[in-house]
């Protein structure tokens, strides 16, 4: 792991390292799936795929008891409200995936029905290409989040950054029902 000077020494970098490996070895999903990529991510935590193998097979009912959003399928203007909330309900630290064309741009639906693109709602940390992305993807995008989880320092703040990625969507946004949600 890389430290410049401002850095702590030895021991945090330990800590860091530590805290990354527990955290990226016991990401717990959301129990959230918005239209046919849902299907897709149920079958990851099926047999075949087994998404357990990485210890992410407790796909919680309660947002409290979650660290991680799969955004599986567009986004309609009429859920938008509710996937903040489920997203502002979860414990930090906490990570979305956007799994799909769909859900990271709108995809084929680009019309006002739909918001296009979940960046406008919710801060995403990877996105997941594809029509839908079979299991073995988004387990693959999985594992990259992984990557990010346990280089992310322990220490950093996370929060004061998000904010400001939130405030820059919400500025660019055309979708005024989206104005407040961050208020
Ligand atoms: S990306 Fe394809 S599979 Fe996923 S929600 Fe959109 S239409 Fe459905």
């Amino acid at each position: 792991m890389a430290h410049d000077d401002s850095t702590p020494g030895f021991f945090t970098a330990s800590l860091e390292d530590v805290a990354g490996l527990f955290r990226k070895g016991s990401m717990w999903p959301v129990t959230f799936g918005l239209a046919c990529c849902a299907i897709e991510m149920m079958a990851t935590a099926s047999s075949r795929f087994d998404v357990a193998r990485f210890g992410m097979e407790v796909f919680r009912a309660s947002p409290r008891q979650a660290d991680l959003m799969i955004v599986a399928g567009r986004v309609s203007q009429k859920m938008a409200p509710v996937v903040r909330q489920v997203y502002d309900q979860m414990a930090e630290p906490k990570w979305v995936l956007s799994m799909g064309v769909c859900a990271s741009s709108g995809g084929m639906f680009n019309n006002y029905a739909i918001v296009q693109g979940v960046d406008h709602i919710v801060p995403v940390d990877i996105y997941l290409p594809g029509c839908p992305p079979r299991p073995e993807m988004l387990i693959n995008a999985m594992l990259e989040l992984h990557k990010q989880v346990q280089e992310q320092p322990l220490f950093g703040n996370r929060r004061a950054i998000i904010e400001k990625v939130e405030r820059a969507a919400l500025d660019a946004t055309p979708v005024s029902q989206m104005k407040g949600l961050l208020a």
